[in-house]
């Protein structure tokens, strides 16, 4: 009997997709592809389900019109966010790989955990837009959420099997992006191009574009108020330039642990496909024979405007991280485009915040119409 744990992939085709392909590729005996979906780029993901020989494969983006006969035989078509979700819930999985942009894949995400599917989950803004949801959907149904954002798998390595009473607080790192050393008055006319060179890692855009701003830091700082159940006092960030220790934890006794390696994704995805299990890696790990240096350095106060509004939005609650959120992605597509500078993303961010206010969330959908309000104000203001 087939013992391999299967695997549904979505988002297949960006960064952490590639990285996790690399991490079946090398634990085949372990681990098999079973599903795989991304936005709109079927060529891409054909050849992928050509290489793996994955029995379902699908799109967000409903209007594509693949060309089936890219497709291994036998394998089926799941088109747009109702045939991505049922896939996600229907077919046969143990653990769902959620790495696709942005919250298209929270009503799938949602129905993999109702389904009883673990979840490896890599894309942060579902948490922030919908945590409390999320993670009670979560408990209810008795499933893991192993996060596979580095800074998030590490914190879950440090804290196996430690009691909750035992934690004092989170300290995340921040490699701080590509404008850590640029002085302040000259963040106004950065360009998109000087935004997309992160000093360590190699990322999508959106993700790259919000290191450079630290939104990205704000959506981790939501992310693991829900993750690992903390108040928002307990979450702190410093800046750690090497992308080497990846996040800390301090128990209540002043012991910090933390977990390194270097900056590449395998290393936590590859830990969440096998957790509990441990095999040999994708990637070189560190090593001792050559001197390096680690770094740490508080945060310069006042550079970082998105982190302070992503906390603002976290500890008003109800749908102020989703606004956030929404606010973000907006005025970071409007910088790619050039409508508005590299300083104007925190500005549109806190008008956003502050048309909407923070109203409860009662329900998912209180959430979702916050979010699509909150788009289209932003929207005005770039
Ligand atoms: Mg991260």
């Amino acid at each position: 009997m087939d013992s391999r744990r299967k695997i549904i992939l979505i988002g297949a085709t960006g960064s952490i997709g590639a990285n996790a392909l690399r991490v079946i590729e090398k634990h085949a005996d372990r681990l098999e592809l079973v599903g795989i979906a991304a936005h709109r780029r079927f060529e891409p993901l054909a050849e992928i389900a050509r290489r793996f020989s994955v029995p379902h494969v699908g799109l967000f983006d409903a209007d594509c019109t693949p060309d089936m006969g890219q497709l291994p035989s036998g394998c089926r078509f799941h088109a747009g966010l109702d045939g991505i979700t049922e896939m996600a819930a229907g077919v046969e999985a143990d653990i769902v790989l959620v790495a696709s942009v942005g919250t298209a894949s929270l009503r799938p995400t949602l129905a993999a955990i109702e389904a009883g599917r673990s979840i490896a989950l890599a894309t942060k803004e579902i948490l922030v837009m919908a945590g409390a949801f999320v993670m009670e959907a979560a408990r209810r149904h008795g499933v893991s959420i192993i996060p596979v954002d580095s800074e998030h798998n590490a914190i879950y390595q440090c804290l196996a099997g430690a009691p909750g009473r035992h934690l004092r607080r989170i300290v995340l790192t921040a490699s701080g992006g590509a404008f850590l050393d640029t002085p302040l008055a000259a963040l106004a006319d950065v360009t998109p191009e000087q935004a997309l060179a992160h000093p360590n890692w190699s990322m999508g855009p959106k993700i790259t574009i919000d290191s450079a701003t630290m939104a990205n830091k704000g959506l981790e700082v939501i992310e693991a108020r829900w993750l690992f159940d903390l108040e928002p006092a307990q979450i702190d960030v410093v800046i750690h330039r090497q992308s080497i220790v990846h996040s800390m934890v301090e128990f209540v006794d002043g012991s910090f642990l933390a977990q390194l390696s270097p900056p590449s994704m395998t290393f936590a995805i590859q830990h969440a496909l096998l957790f509990p299990e441990r095999a040999p890696g994708v990637d070189r790990s560190l090593d001792f024979t050559t001197a390096f240096s680690l770094d740490f350095a508080p945060l310069e106060p006042g550079r970082f405007r998105c982190l302070d509004l992503a906390c603002a939005a976290l500890r008003a609650g109800g749908v102020a991280p989703a606004v956030f959120n929404a606010a973000n992605e907006v005025a970071v597509d409007a910088f790619v485009r050039r409508a508005i500078g590299f300083l104007e993303i925190p500005e549109v961010i806190e008008r956003t915040m502050d048309a909407i206010g923070h109203p409860a969330a009662a329900t998912l959908d209180d959430v979702l119409a916050a979010e699509v309000e909150s788009r289209a104000v932003a929207r005005r203001f770039c």
